[in-house]
């Protein structure tokens, strides 16, 4: 079979890398079949080692880069090749703005079939590092202590981890805090190979402009050794803490969260602010992890909406309402739908605590309640999508086609659905107006976007 291809196992040949995979990996292309090779980087060139050759693409392994890219650095991290949780800190922070326009622009092409649609330059950070507000740190031993890490690249080894560069320097504090407390106290880490043990993770969210923090401790069972101990410990020495949480996980399963969520100690919620909105944060919301960037992100969804004031919107998969309460403010009224309950309940909560009272929530699907609405002869003037990254069920693009809002935001944190949702709206009428990527996760390969579509 390998005959046939370009390339053999274990032969060594020179490449010029001419882009990026998703993971951050160069890819180089020899007679057009492409070959995967971490750490190359657009421009090099570079001696590989190829090590697995499949039918229509292959990896390698680099050996010796003979001209490197203007833009290669040194990772700053020091468990960066460990820890998988970024792919670029190789590359400049100019480098990934400059990779990011073009993955944007490239899927656009290919998968959206969109050939002049304009997409700007990535709205970057100033400073891109410590930007995240949300810590999941796994739990492991070592040396009959606990130690919180990362699961080193394809094992189920934890490697002890006591700062990162790219989180909060409160979350490092507060999950090294309560590592330190759960370990005086005799709590045993979760084991996946048994089942057994206490302590599966430590969540921390943190209010940038609030100082508020919430602490998750998600366990196997309801016990946790010296509960009380271990709240009253956290209360004294963390400051800025409001809300201890528990959630119980008991199943067998890599998904953090388990479906029980109790409060232990405080409030049910933090609170932060973006912009003049304050919003309500739970335990099992979701809530954007680069708050500097979100407000960037949803200024932009914002100013492509151009209310009056007069239009109906409808802001799908709105979490927690971070975005259908920006648009209240210049809307006449906004309709929210989150398939989240509690979600929702915070939105709710959210309009109340920032007197906005022209802003509606619903939960369910919003492939399901949209199609509703519409059915019921409801309508709206412009319509704001924020999908995960699986992008918009097909149901619901087919009922924006027949509802026909005069304006689509289409919000996205993948590039490659967006591309195919951009395909799906522009044939059933609408036209690609432009496109704003907005770097909200610098060092990692994750890019989010913002598009604007009119009705043709
Ligand atoms: N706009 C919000 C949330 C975006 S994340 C913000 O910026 O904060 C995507 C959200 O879509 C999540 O809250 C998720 O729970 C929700 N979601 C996922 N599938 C959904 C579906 N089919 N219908 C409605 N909401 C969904």
């Amino acid at each position: 079979m390998s005959r046939t291809l370009p390339v053999q196992k274990n032969e060594y040949i020179d490449v010029i890398f001419e882009d990026l995979t998703h993971d951050g990996a160069g890819v180089a292309k020899v007679d057009g079949y492409p070959l995967f090779v971490p750490n190359g980087l657009p421009g090099e060139k570079a001696k590989i080692k190829v090590l697995k050759v499949n039918k229509g693409y292959g990896f390698g392994r680099l050996i010796e880069t003979y001209e490197k890219s203007p833009y290669r650095v040194e990772a700053p991290c020091p468990i960066y090749k460990e820890c998988g949780g970024c792919q670029l800190q190789h590359l400049s922070y100019e480098g990934q703005l400059k990779a990011k326009e073009k993955q944007v622009r490239d899927v656009l092409e290919r998968i959206g079939k969109l050939d002049n649609v304009i997409v700007h330059p990535v709205l970057g950070m100033n400073e891109p590092w410590r930007y995240r507000n949300k810590a999941q740190v796994p739990l492991g031993e070592q040396e009959g202590g606990l130690i919180g890490g990362f699961y080193q690249q394809r094992t189920h080894q934890i490697i002890n981890m006591k700062e990162c560069m790219i989180q909060q320097e409160k979350n490092d504090e507060v999950v090294q805090t309560v590592i330190d407390i759960c370990s005086r106290y005799g709590v045993r880490a979760y084991k996946e190979g048994n089942h057994k043990g206490d302590l599966r993770h430590i969540m921390a969210r943190h209010g940038l402009v609030t100082g508020e923090v919430m602490v998750v401790l998600i366990t196997r069972t309801n016990d946790l050794p010296h509960k009380n101990k271990i709240i009253e410990e956290i209360t004294s020495r963390i400051k800025g803490v409001k809300s201890i949480v528990q959630n119980v996980n008991s199943k067998k399963t890599n998904v953090i969260f388990g479906e029980q969520t109790k409060v232990l100690w405080g409030e049910e919620v933090i609170y932060d602010f973006i912009g003049d909105i304050k919003f309500a944060i739970s335990a099992r919301s979701f809530y954007q992890v680069n708050p500097e960037q979100t407000k960037v992100l949803y200024e932009k969804a914002l100013e492509y909406a151009n209310l009056s004031g007069e239009e109906n919107v409808i802001d799908a998969y709105c979490g927690i309402g971070t975005i259908s309460l920006f648009l209240a403010q210049r809307a006449k009224k906004v309709f929210g739908v989150e398939i989240v309950p509690e979600a929702i309940e915070d939105a709710k909560r959210n309009a109340e605590l920032n007197g906005i009272t022209n802003a509606e929530f619903a939960v369910g699907e919003a492939e399901v309640v949209i199609p509703k609405w519409y059915e019921q002869g409801n309508s709206a003037d412009v319509l704001v999508v924020d999908p995960p990254r699986k992008g918009c069920d097909e149901a619901l693009l087919n009922t924006i086609i027949d509802m026909k809002p005069k304006k689509v935001v289409y919000v996205s944190c993948n590039p490659g659905t967006l591309a195919r949702d951009l395909r799906l709206l522009e044939d059933g009428g609408y036209k690609t107006v432009e496109v704003q990527p907005v770097d909200m996760f610098p060092q990692t390969m994750h890019c989010e976007a913002v598009a604007l579509l009119k009705l043709k």
